[in-house]
């Protein structure tokens, strides 16, 4: 993208920390204007401050990504702050673990409210300005529970979900150029893994060292891994790629 140009607007949810604010740094790095979107507009402000510091341009919006009136409400504020937004990563996400009997409805319900319906709902916000621009790239965050994993009915159920919207949204959208595609992450070092060591009694040094051991490239991810592989399925000549879901593990799942 030559600096003559205005910089295209893409959108990422969750992006106060963790895979979220690594791939806006990253989509700021590839030319975009990034939209950093949270619960907690304030919370953005290290991601959108590390942006600035490259040299790139970002805007702080607060969403709740499972509520329609504020998804709409952020989507409007990122138009008319930044631009139409033609790259969307639905990344928001949180787990509520427990093992099937002892799950109640709630941590059901708000796992797939979070991560399925609100990538539902940030897509179909979007998908308007892509279409209209007759270009889009929307990347999904699933993850390798989808195939299953002891302790996350709602979360493995949630990010299978999002592959078979992210397969959807490719049939539907391509006429219109724009794709759509899942990265599904193994074991990345973030909050949400932390959580996790702390919820089955490891501390996270040895957690960390108990994946890596099982992983055939023998270590954990970094945001960064994650980053890298959306930003490739963002890119305008990743166009003929869409439907796709590609693991990011360090070794082969699928
Ligand atoms: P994280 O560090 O917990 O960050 C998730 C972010 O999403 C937080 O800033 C959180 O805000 C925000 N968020 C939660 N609910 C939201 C809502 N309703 N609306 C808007 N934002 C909301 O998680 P991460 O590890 O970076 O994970 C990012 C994505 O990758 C998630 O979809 C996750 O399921 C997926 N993933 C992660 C891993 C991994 O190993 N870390 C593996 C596979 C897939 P609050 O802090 O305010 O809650």
């Amino acid at each position: 993208m030559s600096e003559a140009t205005t910089p295209r607007v893409a959108v990422v949810t969750g992006a106060a920390r963790g895979i979220g604010a690594a791939t806006a740094l990253r989509l700021a790095a590839d030319g975009y204007a990034v939209a950093v979107l949270d619960l907690d507009a304030e919370a953005c402000a290290g991601t959108v401050a590390a942006i600035e510091e490259q040299g790139g341009r970002a805007l702080a919006v607060a969403v709740d990504v499972s509520d329609g009136d504020s998804v709409t409400a952020a989507v409007a504020a990122v138009v008319e702050q930044l631009g139409a937004p033609v790259v969307l990563v639905n990344n928001a996400g949180i787990t509520r673990d427990n093992l099937l009997f002892k799950m109640n409805e709630n941590e059901w319900d708000s796992v797939l409210d979070v991560h399925l319906r609100g990538a539902f709902l940030m897509s179909r916000a979007c998908q308007q300005h892509m279409v209209e621009a007759r270009f889009g790239r929307i990347v999904n965050l699933s993850s390798t529970a989808a195939l299953g994993n002891r302790g996350q009915a709602n979360y493995s159920a949630a990010k299978a979900g999002m592959q078979g919207l992210t397969k959807t949204l490719a049939i539907e959208l391509g006429q219109f150029g724009v794709t759509a595609n899942a990265v599904a992450p193994g074991f990345i070092v973030t909050e949400m893994t932390a959580k996790t060591a702390e919820r089955v009694g490891m501390s996270f040094e040895d957690f960390q060292a108990a994946a890596a051991a099982k992983t055939p490239v023998r270590r954990v991810g970094r945001p960064e891994d994650i980053a890298q592989a959306v930003s490739f399925f963002a890119r305008e000549e990743a166009g003929f790629v869409t439907g796709q879901v590609l693991y990011v593990a360090g070794g082969p799942r699928g």
